[in-house]
């Protein structure tokens, strides 16, 4: 009988157990947001494994740091400022954070992760003293310059707590939105919060929620700098391991799913553990968060839908129909490269952003182009890759329908919308 050869085990970035367990292999890939210029086409790309696993002591799923934060953070163009609808959201949770802690004058709010300060703008407006955290130089001082945030260029962890205590105070309000799981050191970062927070204050946190990737098969939504994907089970774990205690919790729609969190020191006994809490540790437990069976049944969900995509594509191609991509979302990039979608599938897909137009998908190649191209070739399929906004495209794009296109949605589950 041959064997396999031997491999170095990965450790859990938690608990330091070696990973034995696949969650899901989706292969090697490029970074998923690394476009390719024309003059690149014929330049080797860098692939790094898009492997998850789950470990089997702590049920921390995750996978290893093959390129670090400050490689992706180097230039990074993400302005959250940019999105309407991330905009509002911030709006609501700042009006709804004053209210419930009393925030004022005297208050002080830090935001880990506060890009331009699209959220911080909010409270300064009320006069409530802001610091933000943020490891993207640009967009750091697109902040400070632009919108008068007061901003440290820094990432967040244990050593830069301590230096930040020192010169701002403690703040009665920590927050970082989609920071947690893309932190590959998640306990020098934990550790960070627990030194930094003022007694008695608030961290809030939002983060997707892996029971609704699993539940909606949003494979997609793994990609190389998303480092952790979190249960409230696993995310109360690491906070009491170092000292901090979750009391409250709230799910909301926004990533397909995530849950805004909140804690507070093991210490501060003012506040009391709410039902929900209490409720959604239940749900975990009793749906299998804490029983290695449920998490293998994943993997064979998403090798399934692999084979509809393709099934749909194959067919469509024999029939001599032509399909094109709408959208070139990171989350995208990790779907057509598990799958092996080229341009022998999709001719070209578009995008609103100017930044990605006449540039290629990484890894499978797929020219991007301004969303009039599909006026102009009238496919009979319009495949949608960013599937949470497949109400907003199929309304702004209702005119396919005068030449008989279809547009098509891979998640959940494969359907063609009539
Ligand atoms: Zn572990």
């Amino acid at each position: 009988m041959s064997q396999s050869p031997k491999i170095q085990l990965p450790k859990c970035r938690f608990c330091n157990k070696d990973l034995k367990h696949t969650f899901i292999n989706l292969g090697m890939q490029p970074l998923c947001e690394e476009y390719v210029k024309p003059e690149q086409l014929d330049k080797m790309e860098p692939h790094y494994p898009l492997h998850t696993y789950i470990c089997d002591k702590c049920f921390l799923v995750q996978l290893q740091e093959f390129i670090s934060p400050s490689e992706i953070y180097d230039n990074y163009a993400y302005f959250s400022s940019y999105s309407d609808s991330w905009l509002q959201h911030a709006k609501e949770y700042t009006d709804l954070m004053i209210k419930k802690f009393s925030l004022n004058k005297n208050s002080l709010v830090a935001e880990i992760a506060s890009n331009d300060g699209y959220l911080l703008q909010w409270f300064q407006e009320k006069n409530i003293p802001i610091l933000g955290i943020e490891p993207a130089s640009n967009i750091a001082e697109f902040a400070i310059k632009e919108k008068n945030i007061r901003t440290e260029i820094k990432f967040f962890g244990e050593e830069i707590a301590l230096f930040l205590k020192e010169k701002y105070g403690q703040p009665d309000l920590l927050l970082g939105n989609n920071v947690l799981a893309h932190v590959p050191n998640i306990n020098d970062f934990v550790k960070g919060m627990k030194i930094f927070l003022k007694p008695g204050g608030v961290v809030t946190m939002e983060f997707p929620h892996l029971q609704r990737l699993m539940e909606e098969n949003q494979f997609d939504t793994i990609y190389h700098e998303h480092f952790s994907y979190l249960s409230f089970t696993i995310v109360s774990e690491i906070f009491k391991f170092h000292g901090l205690q979750l009391w409250d919790v709230e799910e909301l729609l926004t990533h397909g799913g995530s849950l805004r969190i909140y804690g507070k020191h093991i210490e501060d006994e003012s506040k009391p553990i709410t039902n929900r809490v209490k409720a959604i540790l239940k749900r975990e437990l009793i749906m299998g968060f804490n029983n290695m069976e449920f998490y293998s049944k994943f993997q064979e969900n998403v090798k399934e839908t692999k084979r509809k995509i393709l099934d749909f594509l194959i067919k469509a191609k024999r029939d001599r129909k032509q399909v094109v991509g709408y959208g070139a979302p990171g989350k995208g990039n990790t779907l057509l490269n598990y799958c092996g979608v080229r341009t022998d599938f999709l001719d070209y897909t578009v995008d609103r952003n100017p930044f990605k137009q006449n540039s290629f998908l990484p890894g499978t190649l797929i020219p991007i182009f301004d969303p009039i191209k599909i006026k102009e070739t009238k496919p009979d399929y319009v495949f949608i890759l960013p599937w949470n906004l497949k109400n907003e495209i199929t309304k702004q794009h209702s005119y396919i329908k005068d030449w008989g296109g279809k547009f098509v949605v891979p998640i959940p589950e494969l359907q063609i919308l009539d």
